[in-house]
Parts: structure tokens; C-alpha cells; sequence
């Protein structure tokens, strides 16, 4: 904090933040609050602080005291404020509420990137001691781990065997397998722990006769969601190391919005290196196989089903139509949200909220245009590929009795694929 760290710390990491598209950023709002009206925490609560152009303002105020030169000279006609208590902490409050989704940045005239603002608040919060907490300590854990992995080999892998026993039942088949560091395989699944992101991929993976691996290493990653890309970039090269030894062709990354946005975009800009393998998510090959008619499914699915974008895999990843094909494959009902795509509202969930205890409220307040959007279509199923989505709007469902079923792409799927070992679905 401003007490204990030097001013001059905080403002000189600015001054080192100042990039030129950041400077753009900052010098050109309008002021205009289009955003106001793309940003679902402040339509939610109505709560002026959460408006994106609010957020950017409060550093745009150290910025005109102690980078812009206009504000040097005269920092009271330019809105300059120094980095104190008193900033700092409502600079925590809407840096660490903002999930990342970028509406705000789809509609603002300029394209001004609030999120891209925002990574800069959060390495001025974490030089002062105030990043999120329970992020900081989920991104040590996972370094930790990375770290050590002769600690963790043998419980990972007797985890993976049990998921294979499930695997086997499932299938029908008492020789499937779950490979782990297979050396050669052609895909490295990134999954996240547990097996309710490992099974139906590994069926699936059995299905369609892929050569696939898993690694020790799973996709979540807390060092992006404290806005550290230091630590990000070690959570995330610990299995992309993994992909280079190996030698694989593809790392294929599970239903995870930011895992594949980490993966697919920032990991490269933070290595400075390209990829000799190709990264892609979990629907764009359960698409392909179903295409090329590697799986089989039926359209078991009867009741009315929707889909919800995450914001990391649509309007910031590009993938939105290979979900609505997979969905359209498995169920005789589909109905889309108003609006999508690209224009879909965030759920409230993203950016690692969800694991932020005292922002609960503020998270499932922020939910309100969701629930609009699903009732709106008479659905009584969502599915959506990310988990802190589904989580959300699970937390959605309990508030508000949407009466719908959240659901897992994947686990659809399987709902919709001729497997002897088939639970019947949730009702
Ligand atoms: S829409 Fe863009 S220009 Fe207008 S207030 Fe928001 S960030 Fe500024
Ligand atoms: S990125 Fe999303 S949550 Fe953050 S300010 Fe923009 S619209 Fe709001």
C-alpha cells in the first residue's frame, strides 16, 4: 500500500505500464458512458462504480499526476490524484470485480479495452500488497506444485486410475485407457482436476480413436486472474513444457474459458516464442470428430436447450459456431440467447470472481441480464463450456429458480453417444 510502499514505486510501474496503445486508451474517452449499457455489473446494480469508463478513471487520475504531462503542471484542472489508501482501495474493488469479458470494449465507439486497462491497476495493486489474496495463494499453490512434482506424481496418477476404472464402465471396453506422459501421443489434454473434466473427454478421445495423453498439469490458471503474468506464464509452461517434450501435435484444452484464451493467445506473447503445436479447445475437435464422423451421437436430447457463450471462448476467443453446431448435433430443441455471440452478455463469473468470497453479492447481482437472457428463450437447459460460467449460473439458478439443468458440453455429448455404461440424465 501507499503507506509502506514508496509513491514513487507505484507510479513509476505506471510510468513502465505506459505503453502506447495503454496512453491511447487513456487519452481518448469520450466520456460518452456507452458503456454504462454493455457492462453487466453496472446494469445489475446500477452502481456508478462499476462503470467501465469509472474503473479506467481511477487510474487514469495517477496517470494525469504523474505521466501525462498536462497533469504534472496542473493536476487539479486534470483530475491527478496521487495513489493513496483511499484510491487504492476502490481501485481494488472494481479491478478485482471486473470479469475480463470486454462487452464494454465491443461497444465503446473507440474500442477502448477496459480489461487492458485494468491488468495495468492490477500490478499497481499487487506492487502495493493489495492484490486478491485467495488468487495470489491458488497461483502459489499451483507454482508450488509445478515445482515439485515428484511430491504430487503419485497421487495425481492414482487419481487418474480411478477415473479409468470409471472409464472402462463407461465405455464398455475393460482395455480403455487414461495415458499419462505418453511420449509421441498426437494430443495433450489440459484438463482441469477432477474427473468430471478428465471422463467424458477420455471417452470421447476412445470414441473417436485419438492419440491422446494427459500430463501432471491442469489448465487453471490464478496467476492471469491476479493479473501477474509472471506467475501466469509458470503455471501455464508448466504443461506447455510438457507438450514440447512429449512432442505432441495438438494441446487440446478443456472446457475452460480462460485457460484456452491463456493458452491459445497470451502464452505465446509471454515466451516470445511460436508454438510448434497447435492449441485448441476441447468443442472445436468434438466438433470435428462428430463432422467427420469419428463419433456417432443422436439427437437424445428433447427438451429445450440453449447455449451461453463464455466470454473468453466467444467474443474473446473467436469460438461460437462449432458449440452451436455439437448442440444442434445432440438436441432436436435448440434455442439461442438474445443477444450472442459476439454481443453475448458475461454471466458475472469470469476472471476468477468466483473464487472471490466477499464479491459473491456483487457477482450474482451482476447476473440479472443472464437470467433475463435464459428465460427469455424457455429453455430447461444450458450448457455452456467453462466452469466458473456454469458456476455462476448454477449460484443464478439457486437465487433466482430459473428452473433449468447447467450443463457441461462434453457431458451432453456423452448423453447423446451410444455408450453400455451410460448414467441416465440429471432430471
Ligand atoms: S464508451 Fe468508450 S469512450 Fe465512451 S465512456 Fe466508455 S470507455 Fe469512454
Ligand atoms: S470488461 Fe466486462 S466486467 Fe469489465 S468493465 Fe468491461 S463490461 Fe464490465
Amino acid at each position: 500500500m501507499a503507506d509502506t510502499v514508496e509513491m514513487s514505486t507505484l507510479t513509476g510501474l505506471l510510468d513502465k505500464k505506459m505503453t502506447r496503445q495503454l496512453k491511447t486508451y487513456l487519452d481518448i474517452c469520450a466520456r460518452c458512458a456507452i458503456c454504462k449499457d454493455a457492462c453487466h455489473q453496472y446494469v445489475g446494480t446500477g452502481d456508478v462504480r462499476y462503470l467501465p469508463a469509472y474503473r479506467a478513471e481511477l487510474i487514469r487520475r495517477i496517470y494525469k499526476k504523474y505521466v501525462d504531462k498536462s497533469g504534472r503542471i496542473m493536476p487539479g484542472l486534470y483530475e491527478g490524484h496521487d495513489p493513496d489508501e483511499d484510491l487504492l482501495d476502490e481501485l481494488y474493488e472494481v479491478t478485482y470485480a471486473c470479469t475480463g469479458c470486454r462487452r464494454c470494449m465491443y461497444y465503446c465507439p473507440f474500442s477502448i479495452d477496459t480489461q487492458f486497462i485494468l491488468s495495468a491497476a492490477k500490478s499497481i495493486l499487487l506492487a502495493a500488497g493489495k492484490g486478491n489474496e485467495m488468487l495470489e495463494q491458488l497461483a502459489d499453490a499451483a507454482i508450488f506444485k509445478g515445482d515439485n512434482p515428484e511430491m504430487f506424481h503419485d497421487i495425481i496418477v492414482d487419481g487418474f486410475k480411478d477415473i479409468e476404472v470409471d472409464l472402462r464402465t463407461l465405455t464398455g471396453d475393460p482395455t480403455a485407457e487414461i495415458p499419462v506422459d505418453k511420449q509421441g501421443a498426437d494430443v495433450l489434454y489440459v484438463a482441469l482436476a477432477g474427473a468430471h473434466s478428465i471422463l467424458p473427454a477420455a471417452a470421447i478421445f476412445h470414441e473417436a480413436g485419438e492419440s491422446w495423453t494427459l500430463s501432471l498439469y491442469e489448465a487453471a490458471n490464478y496467476g492471469f486472474f491476479l493479473g501477474d503474468p509472471v506467475r501466469a506464464r509458470k503455471i501455464a509452461d508448466r504443461f506447455m513444457d510438457e507438450a514440447l517434450r512429449l512432442g505432441v501435435k495438438e494441446v487440446v484444452i478443456t472446457e475452460c474459458g480462460h485457460a484456452y484464451r491463456v493458452a491459445e493467445i497470451f502464452h505465446e506473447a509471454w515466451s516470445g516464442e511460436k508454438h510448434p503445436f497447435k492449441v485448441v479447445h476441447i468443442l472445436e475437435k468434438i466438433d470435428d470428430y462428430i463432422k467427420s464422423g469419428r463419433i456417432r451421437v443422436s439427437r437424445a436430447i428433447t427438451e429445450p436447450i440453449t447455449y451461453h457463450d463464455p466470454c473468453q471462448i466467444g467474443r474473446n476467443g473467436g469460438i461460437f459456431e462449432q458449440p452451436r453446431d455439437i448442440v444442434k448435433a445432440i438436441a432436436s430443441d435448440f434455442r439461442d440467447m438474445t443477444p450472442n455471440r459476439q454481443e453475448q452478455w458475461c454471466c458475472g463469473g469470469g476472471g476468477g470472481i468466483v473464487a472471490i468470497d466477499e464479491m459473491n453479492e456483487i457477482r450474482l447481482r451482476s447476473g440479472a441480464k443472464k437470467v433475463e437472457q435464459i428465460r427469455a428463450t424457455g429453455a430447461k437447459i444450458v450448457a455452456s463450456p467453462c466452469e466458473n460460467c456454469r458456476l455462476q449460473m448454477e449460484g443464478l439458478e439457486e437465487r433466482h429458480n430459473m428452473g433449468v439443468r447447467i450443463a457441461a458440453v462434453m457431458d451432453l455429448v456423452i448423453e447423446a453417444m451410444d455408450l453400455p455404461g451410460k448414467q441416465p440424465a440429471p432430471a
